[in-house]
């Protein structure tokens, strides 16, 4: 991605742009050249893949473990394609995710995706992104516990069906259910956390809803987003150092 392109998406987040004057110092969002590239198209999938992503999806739609399912229009599964290194996850649908049926649709959607577009992901090529909860909480209220118990082993689900090779936790919700803790989202941010068997590496950062109200926070943000992406590079390198990429 070259800088004039990334510095509109930036601009799109609401980020200022600095730039580094000739012979002077670094602007503090300067951004190493090497950005993951956005690739055309979603990989191909065979039934073997496809077919567990469809028995969940079915089970979603029809679920009625909470007293959710008897408010939502309809359950909201994932977005994304279902092989892919990139697993971003928050709280739960809100009013036009509930009518259209996909996650991160509205505002806070439209912010996310810019966000993501700004190292180089997308929700059509190469990130999954879905929610703790499935269905809509009436009034966008938080999840309550039990809908989160409920809820839960779905997305365990689409973890283990992904097996993403880094996982972003967008928001205090997503972040605590995610890593079974009450510490807040500002002592959760900044650090590589682990998630489940397969140890996934997890970084925790502003949900996009917050930073709509709290625009001073986006800088925060887009540093979580930079440290996720150099994590990522580190892992992807490590890999091939290892000659263990599969
Ligand atoms: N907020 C979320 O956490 N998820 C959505 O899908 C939409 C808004």
């Amino acid at each position: 991605m070259d800088t004039s392109h990334r510095n509109r998406y930036l601009e799109a987040i609401g980020i200022d742009v600095w730039v580094r004057r000739a012979g002077g110092p670094l602007g503090a969002l300067e951004i190493p050249e090497r950005v993951q590239a956005v690739s055309a198209e979603p990989p191909v999938l065979t039934a073997e893949v496809a077919e567990p992503w469809q028995a969940l999806r079915t089970e979603i739609l029809g679920c009625a473990k909470c007293g959710l399912h008897k408010t939502r229009t309809q359950g909201v599964v994932g977005v994304g394609p279902q092989r892919t290194d990139w697993m971003v996850i928050g709280e739960a649908p809100g009013a036009e995710e509930d009518r259209r049926g996909e996650p991160f649709v509205g505002r806070a959607g439209q912010l996310l995706d810019a966000m993501l577009r700004a190292i180089g992901l997308d929700r059509r090529t190469n990130v999954y992104i879905a929610n703790v909860l499935k269905s809509r909480p009436p009034n966008n209220r938080d999840p309550k516990p039990e809908e989160v118990a409920a809820c839960l082993p779905y997305l365990m689900r689409q973890i283990a069906l992904l097996q993403p090779r880094l996982m972003l936790a967008v928001g205090r919700i997503a972040a605590q259910n995610l890593l079974s803790t009450d510490l807040s989202l500002s002592r959760l941010r900044g650090k590589v956390h682990h998630f489940g068997e397969l140890n996934t590496p997890l970084i925790v950062t502003y949900h996009p809803a917050y930073l709509l109200r709290t625009p001073a926070d986006k800088r925060k943000a887009w540093e979580d987003l930079k440290f996720a992406r150099s994590v990522f590079r580190q892992l992807t390198d490590r890999v091939v150092i290892d000659g263990n990429l599969s």
